[in-house]
């Protein structure tokens, strides 16, 4: 309902890239009839690929960009590593844990709010519900940065896992040459320092996609 808001989205047409797709998802018997290309290009010069709902909703939208920087097998190669999060219920598992911080959010939200020592900290005698998100903010951000640094480690851990199933099911190399052109287009850092990634990071550095896709 929100993507065509900002985007158009178009049915990928009959052709060889179509048939590749098609061929490669039947030998994972993975199901998949839609097939979208939206117009990345408007705003980014991000290549990218994503799933979206489920049972037999489920669809792939690939970028333009992808379509116009990769080969057709590197194409194949992003997409088995989205079908490995997929097979792999990593989907499911976001969700869950998304609707769970969210519910960890809420729950604390509920604490604090109407709590007077903490309206009063702030200089403010009178408590309101609008000083208590104010205090709540302040006081969450903590909580946000190890909550992410744990959706992360789970990520990187995801990525691993999608890769994997794109090395076992379709074709490492074809994977690695992808993802040199897409660090390319999205200016992304080859050596950042390890406790950067170990923070920051929601996917493995490159090197070690690399490495663990050739090993
Ligand atoms: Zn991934």
């Amino acid at each position: 309902m929100i993507v065509p808001i900002f985007n158009k989205q178009v049915p990928l047409q009959d052709g060889s890239l179509r048939t590749k797709i098609e061929a490669y998802a039947k030998t994972v018997g993975f199901e998949l009839h839609n097939i979208f290309i939206i117009d990345g290009s408007k705003r980014s010069t991000k290549a990218n690929a994503y799933f979206s709902g489920f049972g037999k909703e489920k669809r792939i939208t690939l970028y333009d960009t992808l379509l116009n920087d990769l080969e057709e097998e590197e194409i194949v190669g992003v997409l088995a590593h989205e079908v490995g999060h997929y097979k792999k219920k990593h989907i499911i598992a976001n969700v869950a844990a998304s609707i769970f911080t969210t519910g960890l959010t809420l729950w604390l939200l509920s604490l604090f709010i109407g709590n007077p020592l903490l309206s009063e900290a702030l200089g403010v005698s009178t408590p309101s519900f609008h000083i208590g998100l104010i205090v709540f903010g302040i006081l969450y951000s903590p909580v946000s940065a190890v909550t992410g640094l744990l959706m992360n480690i789970l990520s990187r851990k995801f990525e691993y896992q999608a890769d994997d199933f794109a090395k076992n099911t379709y074709n490492a190399e074809a994977l690695i040459s992808s993802l040199k052109k897409l660090s390319k287009t999205s200016l992304s850092n080859l050596t950042p320092h390890k406790a950067y990634v170990f923070v920051h990071y929601s996917h493995p550095t490159l090197l070690e996609r690399f490495n663990n896709l050739r090993r």
